[in-house]
């Protein structure tokens, strides 16, 4: 039987005692377990879609984690692969995933070339239409094995981005960040002195704004690097430059709209979704490095409702407090953000957008009720008397 589709269950990083049975991976069998996962794969062609990551980031899903999916797959009569984007494919290996390692064969979800996908129209600002992968779409049932981590262009990444950016080829990968630039922020009629122009982009100091390199007379913004901050428009003239919601929010709305296009493909029985929320560095898996954990591990988290699970991890995550020291001096905290991770991106990168839009577009319900499966025990009551200090002996 599938559980009720908003169920979100849950299993602590935390142990309770020293037990490989307290522990995460062992955790997961149990998520799986709830998810009847054995009991819905038979004879299904499983894609398991996660971020490979690039050159040497090791913070990607361990293979102990992935190996433990493609086993209850296996055991139900599932025929699973994993799959990411060609290029995290073609160095997978280097990062310890192989079908060895992982028990399936690992394919590129677009083929090698990226030529292997299906067109869906479905317009978003500039983005005409979606190339979703071919062998997403060919698959009968998709687990989103996502991994948590902060994001420059969103603040967030989990269940909806790893789909969103993960199981659509390049061109629209790229179509896709470009809708930070389709609702015009610099207005040059408003600076007709080029000299100011350069004092504008000097006043950024995380690099986000440069000369448009096929217009000189214009300015870009990096969407990414921009924490909102507020100094450049200390500098323009009145009107001339907009640091607005919509230019941030143009990319996540982009993100619901392109899970929707791959959810789509498939029967709502047949998708399962799995955040592992730990090494959470500042940002995204692509960026082919690890750089310190900036949040506490949180645990893992399973549902058949991609809108619930991601509502239940950022809640989960909102109280955590940002590691500051392992935060790199590239970024400015901002105590103004709405999420510990929107305090390292800033407040316009809200992380709750995405989850609310898709909710918007049909794929779940921010309602949700969490199900611990191994809830935590403080055994530190057992100790509740003095110690006894080695000076006293
Ligand atoms: S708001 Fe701040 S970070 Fe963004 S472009 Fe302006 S100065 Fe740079």
């Amino acid at each position: 039987m599938t559980p009720a589709k908003n169920t979100v269950f849950f299993a602590t990083a935390k142990q309770s005692w020293l037990g490989a049975e307290e522990t995460l991976p062992c955790k997961l069998d149990l998520i799986l377990e709830r998810l009847n996962i054995r009991e819905r794969v038979k004879g299904e062609r499983v894609a398991v879609k996660m971020h490979l990551g690039g050159h040497v980031g090791y913070s990607t899903i361990h293979p102990v984690f992935v190996r433990r999916v493609v086993k209850a797959v296996l055991d139900g009569g599932g025929k699973p692969f994993v799959t990411d984007t060609s290029g995290a494919v073609a160095t997978a290996y280097e990062r310890g995933y192989t079908h060895e390692t992982l028990g399936c064969p690992i394919y590129p979800a677009a083929g090698p070339d990226e030529k292997h996908f299906y067109t869906h129209k479905r317009p978003y600002k500039n983005v005409r239409e979606w190339g979703l992968a071919g062998e997403i779409q060919e698959a009968t049932f998709l687990v989103d094995l996502a991994h948590i981590k902060g994001h420059p262009s969103c603040s967030y990444g989990g269940a909806i981005k790893n789909l969103a950016l993960g199981t659509m080829i390049a061109a629209t990968r790229s179509a896709m960040h470009d809708t930070n630039h389709y609702d015009p922020y610099w207005f040059p009629e408003k600076c007709p002195d080029k000299s100011v122009m350069d004092a504008i982009i000097k006043s950024c100091p995380f690099g986000a704004l440069v000369r448009d390199k096929n217009d000189a007379a214009r300015l870009h913004l990096h969407a990414e690097p921009c924490n909102q901050c507020m100094r450049c428009l200390k500098v323009a003239p009145p009107g001339s430059l907009k640091i607005d919601p919509i230019t941030f929010r143009s990319f996540m709305e982009a993100c619901a709209v392109s899970t929707k296009v791959c959810l789509d493909t498939f029967d709502r029985e047949k998708t399962a979704f799995i955040n592992i929320a730990n090494q959470m560095t500042a940002v995204c898996d692509c960026f082919g490095f690890t750089g310190p954990a900036i949040l506490n591990d949180l645990g893992i988290l399973g549902s058949n409702d991609i809108v619930a699970i991601e509502q239940a991890t950022l809640d989960l995550l909102a109280p955590f407090k940002i590691i500051a020291e392992n935060v790199s001096s590239v970024f400015e905290l901002r105590p103004d953000g709405p999420h510990p991770f929107a305090q390292v991106h800033g407040p316009f990168k809200n992380p709750y957008i995405a989850v609310e839009e898709c909710e918007k577009l049909g794929l779940g319900s921010r309602a949700y009720e969490i199900v611990d499966v191994l809830p935590y025990k403080d055994n530190r009551a057992i100790a509740n008397a003095p110690y006894v200090s080695v000076a006293e002996l």
